[in-house]
């Protein structure tokens, strides 16, 4: 998973602090690596670093990225290797200049045209299918970079949206599916994309629309031009940007995920009542859900838990053994709220089972009576080939227990999860999603050699 910023201006300005801050907007969607490049009058210069955004940039690298085109990215995955290689932007100097892409999704067939571009001697110098795409439209530029761009998406396979700055332009790129989110905004004459909206507030643009699936945008000085380079697929957006990854203060193809969220609560709490005094959230991934829930089932919302607002994502962390130390570290009980209750605990979804077990265990160490989970999600049964980090299907809890197995593991009183229809009513009610990982119906067909289980 990760997040993209991409910024056109007019006059060369000093652009990287607009990144900067459209990145801090976009930390939740990756907090492992973050890198920056910026064209200035056909140089680029970049910087990468591991860590948060706020940690990997200081006023000096910032003054020193001046520029009037520049892109940006934040990276979280568990299995590419933390190598400075592999933190995105990628930049190439190639025969037509300098070239600078940033991705955020997974190439299923990256490996594959990897391995055709070794045989013929190409030397790569990252794991990132960010320099797979950036050497094919190496390869195919021959006058006009829009077309080497669109050849080279010819060739690849899977989901992503892209931000690719030339010394002259900014193109912006959602896969034919429209699996990742990829917004266009407008600050005062100036352009930017980005993954999310909420970075659009935070830069102080505007936004305008979304890319469409299928389409590149390509910025220059004479504006922003839309080419459809394939409007045969059906759009499959990711659901689990709904359920989990987007911050509740965006908006995804017109959609807010807050009112989703709330809506799925809501929908819960219809499907699968429960007789409880009080609902609380596993914060802060499960609080929009929880008061929809509560709303809907007109039982008091409050806090439960108290998190440590200094603590990441769990899943950042790379083993197990860290994880389960990890929920410690970020939840606490608010024994006062729980103690002698029925608790109904809201979370978004259950993908190891560790958060959900550790909490559940937590609250009634805490004292509750009874604790009843009620996730706003469907189990996730399947592995995601697009950009998950939940890729490696025997870790999934719900791949090989039943709904019942996995209460007694967790030591639920009762647990429910939100039917698949309920979730996409929530979340606007079309065929718009794809659903893989929770009923293996995947938007394309993915051979054997292309189960990687990437998680770019
Ligand atoms: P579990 O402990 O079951 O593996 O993780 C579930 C928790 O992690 C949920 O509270 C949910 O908010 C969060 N979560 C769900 N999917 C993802 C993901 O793909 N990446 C990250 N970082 N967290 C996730
Ligand atoms: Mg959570």
């Amino acid at each position: 998973m990760s997040g993209i910023i991409g910024l056109y201006t007019k006059e060369e300005k000093n652009i990287s602090k607009k990144i900067y801050y459209g990145l801090y907007a976009l930390q939740h969607r990756g907090q492992e690596s973050t890198g920056m490049a910026v064209n200035n009058n056909g140089f680029v210069d970049y910087t990468k670093e591991f860590g948060l955004v706020h940690e990997a940039y200081n006023n000096e690298t910032l003054d020193r990225l001046r520029g009037n085109i520049g892109i940006g990215h934040v990276r979280s995955s568990d299995t590419i290797e933390n190598i400075t290689a592999n933190v995105e932007p990628l930049v190439i100097g190639y025969k037509k200049g300098a070239l600078a892409l940033a991705n955020d999704g997974n190439i299923v067939n990256a490996k594959e045209i990897r391995d055709g571009l070794e045989d013929k001697g190409v030397i790569f110098q990252s794991n990132t299918d960010s320099e797979v795409m950036a050497n094919l439209i190496a390869r195919y530029h021959k006058d006009d970079i829009e077309e080497a761009v669109i050849k080279a998406l010819e060739t690849i396979k899977g989901s992503y949206t892209l931000v690719i700055m030339t010394t002259d332009k900014l193109i912006g790129v959602r896969d034919p599916y429209g699996m990742k989110p990829l917004s266009i905004g407008r600050l005062g004459n100036d352009y930017v994309l980005s993954s999310e909206t909420c970075a659009f507030d935070t830069m102080g643009a505007k936004l305008i629309r979304d890319v469409e699936p299928g389409e590149i945008v390509v910025i220059n000085e004479d504006g922003l031009k839309s080419i459809k380079f394939d409007d045969t697929k059906p759009k499959k957006m990711c659901l689990f940007e709904f359920i989990y990854f987007a911050r509740p203060d965006s908006k995804i193809d017109g959609r807010s995920i807050y009112l989703a969220r709330r809506e799925a609560g809501r929908i819960l709490a219809k499907e699968s009542p429960a007789d409880g005094d009080i609902v609380i959230s596993a914060p802060d991934s499960g609080t929009v859900a929880a008061i929809g829930y509560a709303e809907s089932s007109r039982m008091p919302y409050d806090e439960g838990l108290i998190k440590n607002r200094y603590v990441g994502r769990t899943f950042i962390q790379p083993t197990q053994e860290l994880r389960e130390q990890g929920v410690k570290i970020k939840l606490n009980v608010l024994d006062e709220n729980v103690k002698r209750k029925k608790v109904v605990l809201v979370d978004d979804s259950i993908v190891r089972g560790t958060t959900i077990k550790q909490t559940v265990k937590m609250i009634k160490d805490a004292g509750a009576k009874e604790v009843h989970v009620r996730i706003s999600s469907p189990p996730v049964k399947y592995p995601c080939f697009f950009g998950l980090d939940t890729s490696k299907r025997k870790q999934l809890i719900a791949s090989e227990k039943s709904v019942e197995e996995i209460r007694e593991i967790i030591g639920a009183d009762s647990l429910a999860f939100l039917s698949l229809e309920g979730l996409i009513k929530g979340a606007g009610n079309d065929d718009v999603f794809c659903t893989g990982c929770f009923n293996n119906i995947y938007p394309m067909n993915i051979k054997e050699g292309e189960r990687n289980e990437a998680n770019l």
